[in-house]
């Protein structure tokens, strides 16, 4: 295939003479030929341009080879384990004579798994810094093409240019990245895919032909946020044998990364980045990074010279929220948007005391409004009541509308989602009255009637708790419909007040 893309020009002159001699022996007029000529080479270059190069176009799309910025591992904020553990895989590209002696076979994939936006790619960066090797790097999707031979063409030329380059820089090693691998690299499920096999054949054979004593060594780092999803080829020993799981940063991660964005920012005197960590937890890197450039731009939206907390903090709201929108809405609308939040919050009052923030009823993103939590310590372990109690929360909105309105509105979808995936972790967590189950085993009636009954039951709680509260959501709407916000304080003051 790749063949006959290289010699494609000179079989284009070739075809031409015979084609013209022929049409004159045949009689045809030779204007006929220029004619169907140029239509042929219109649709040429227009499947040229779809990318498939009429199955030819290995050498037509070339992944784009991405120069490394200069990155370094002080670069990446927090991940100090899958830093120290990158480091540790990578003293055989640095170590090179110690680890031809002692006969180590050497290693040919790492693979990094965990969350979107955590620092993946940065971390190959800074790997082909650490090791001063070339750098090359491409997405699992470039490689995935309709024409049989194309992908797997183009992972040749990318450990082909990997090599070129790192000769051409004068350094003895070549670091590739591949994010996503999981485009390329998924389960096969017999047969189906041929031009999806064929990539991940090539991938798996650029893989075993990398030797301990070539000139330049190269590293394979790929990328995935879905590791169970990869084919068992590429994981066994030899191939991707050293997995690096990269977590969303915890609270001393978040200030490192919050700090290393707020470098090259004016940062007023009163901002405590510290804090932001602490209101900022299940953010990525790239959410952090997201909010240090939102609130320098609500900085200069404010005309101010510094990024204060005021900035930072509606940056926050932006981030986890969406924009602030300026959306017209009825006085019924805002009131019945009133009281979902209300549910939530007295909800999450009630169950949590001190634990609402703020309620809003400004819309952003797709909500009409919302209710903002006071930040929790970062925690990874969640017992079934705390669950059970999350659940509640998010069903608060509906109830509470239940309760004052006798119905439900659309705006509970996204809090049924929210719980429906909590009662999965419950349920998979072996944690409901189905007990320890594998979620293969679990039939889809099994599931639905565990999770309708788990529904139903909390349903009827949250109906309970938020009844003895009416007399709240009466005196709450007006405040809220007026000034917009309610800060928690006010809410506690209030619900405080009632029960005295
Ligand atoms: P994806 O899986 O979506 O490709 P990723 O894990 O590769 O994501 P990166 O591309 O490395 O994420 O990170 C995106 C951006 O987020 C970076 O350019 C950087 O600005 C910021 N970022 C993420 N993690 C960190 C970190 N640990 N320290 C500093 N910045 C970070």
């Amino acid at each position: 295939m790749r063949n006959l893309s290289q010699y494609s020009k000179e079989i284009a002159i070739g075809i031409v003479p015979v084609a013209l001699i022929f049409l004159i022996y045949i009689g045809l007029p030779p204007a006929v030929f220029v004619m169907g000529a140029f239509m042929l080479t219109a649709v040429f270059l227009f499947m040229r341009t779809r990318g498939g190069g009429l199955a030819m176009g290995a050498a037509g799309k070339k992944v784009a080879a991405r120069k490394p910025s200069f990155l370094s591992f002080e670069d990446i904020g927090g991940q100090e384990q899958p830093k120290r553990e990158l480091k540790e895989a990578l003293e055989f590209l640095v170590q090179r004579d110690r680890i031809e002696k002692l006969g180590i076979r050497p290693m040919k994939g790492i693979l990094l798994t965990g969350p979107p936006g955590t620092g993946k790619t940065l971390l190959a960066k800074a790997a082909a810094q650490h090791t001063n090797s070339a750098f090359m790097a491409a997405s699992g999707s470039e490689f995935v093409e309709m024409y049989v031979g194309v992908g797997a063409g183009r992972i040749r030329d990318l450990f082909k240019e990997a090599r070129q380059q790192a000769i051409k820089q004068k350094r003895d090693s070549a670091i590739i990245f591949i994010d996503e691998i999981d485009g390329i690299g998924g389960k096969r499920d017999g047969g189906q895919h041929r031009e999806y096999d064929q990539t991940l054949n090539q991938l798996l054979t650029e893989m075993d032909g990398i030797q301990g004593d070539e000139d330049v060594r190269v590293l394979l780092i790929a990328a995935t946020n879905r590791k169970e999803l990869l084919d068992a080829a590429l994981l066994r020993p030899g191939r991707f044998d050293r997995h690096i799981q990269v977590d969303l940063p915890d609270k001393t991660g978040r200030e490192h990364i919050l700090n290393i964005h707020a470098r090259n920012k004016p940062i007023d005197s009163g901002v405590s980045l510290s804090k932001v960590a602490e209101e900022t937890f299940g953010f990525s890197g790239a959410q952090l990074e997201s909010v240090m450039n939102e609130g320098a731009i609500y900085a200069l939206r404010d005309e101010s010279p510094t990024i204060g907390m005021e900035h930072l903090s509606r940056a926050i709201d932006k981030v986890m929220m969406g924009e602030r929108m300026d959306r017209e809405t009825t006085r019924e609308e805002r009131e019945r948007v009133a009281i979902h939040e209300l549910g939530h919050a007295i909800v999450a009052e009630s169950v949590r005391p001190g634990s609402v923030a703020q309620v809003s009823l400004t819309p952003r993103g797709q909500a009409l409004g919302y209710v903002r939590h006071n930040p929790q310590a970062d925690s990874y372990l969640y017992t079934k009541r705390v669950l059970e109690e999350q659940i509640m929360i998010a069903l608060g909105g509906a109830v509470a509308e239940e309760l004052n309105y006798g119905g439900r509105s659309t705006g509970s979808r996204g809090d049924f989602e929210h719980a429906t995936g909590i009662v999965r972790t419950l349920i998979e967590s072996g944690m409901s009255e189905l007990g320890i189950v594998h979620p293969q085993a679990l039939t889809q009636e099994m599931w639905s009637k565990e999770n309708a009954a788990i529904l139903n039951a909390l349903t009827e709680q949250t109906r309970t708790l938020l009844s003895a509260h009416m007399e709240t959501f009466k005196q709450m709407l007006d405040v809220l419909i007026q000034e917009e916000t309610l800060s928690g304080e006010q809410l506690r003051a209030h619900m405080k007040q009632l029960a005295a």
